[in-house]
């Protein structure tokens, strides 16, 4: 029976390594993968996966209003498949990750699902929300923290260091890192800028109403 993987952390896991060494296992053995990646350019069709350690392969792309069922069924018919695997899993739409589901039921071809948890401000992406919930099999890859301890969150951190508390969950382009860390030090750096932007933002209130009185 073919399984609905789906194998989540936060950011420098090595998730995308872990992608492109289980889709040449498959290689290796003479059977056949797909790769897809969520496109955010206009590169429409010709993606790629790169890791960290200089490994990359070639992936097909789909935005969000893609059929995944569709796109593994029509090149299912071109070659047989033995594998699927998805890069940037939280990128996915709830129907997506339906769609995903029904290749492994419908199509019997095991789907390998990667993706962060939550974004910058500790909100679960959706495609990696209805993973957690509708995968068959849920594996951790464990990045970490400066602290030594295992880290499950990820922080935006602006040009001067501090902690990005608001703003679209996928920054396209811009100067802001992305760093993994523990839950612990992530409410720290996180929590605390954002109360200090609530202060600053009221006492602005406050001498805005004091000087136009
Ligand atoms: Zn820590």
């Amino acid at each position: 029976m073919a399984k609905l993987y789906f194998y989540y952390s936060s950011m420098n896991a090595g998730k995308s390594t872990s992608l492109l060494q289980s889709s040449y296992n498959y290689k290796e053995r003479g059977m056949n993968t797909l790769i897809l990646a969520p496109h955010f350019d206009d590169r429409y069709g010709v993606g790629r996966v790169t890791s960290r350690i200089g490994l990359e392969a070639r992936a097909t792309s789909f935005d969000k209003a893609d059929n995944l069922f569709d796109i593994v069924s029509a090149c299912c018919n071109e070659d047989p498949l033995h594998c699927v695997l998805v890069d940037e899993a939280q990128f996915l739409t709830k129907d997506q990750v339906f769609q995903l589901g029904q290749v492994t039921d419908d199509l019997e071809i095991p789907v390998l699902a990667y993706g962060i948890r939550t974004d910058f401000q500790g909100e679960p992406f959706e495609g990696s929300q209805y993973l957690l919930a509708w995968a068959d099999n849920l594996n951790e890859l464990k990045a970490i923290c400066h602290c030594g301890r295992k880290a499950t969150m990820v922080i935006r951190l602006d040009e001067n260091g501090n902690a990005v508390t608001e703003g679209s969950q996928v920054e396209i382009g811009g100067n802001d890192r992305y760093v993994s860390m523990c839950r612990k030090h992530f409410n720290e750096n996180f929590y605390r800028e954002k109360v200090q932007q609530t202060q600053k933002a009221r006492i602005a209130r406050i001498v805005q109403a004091a000087t136009s009185a």
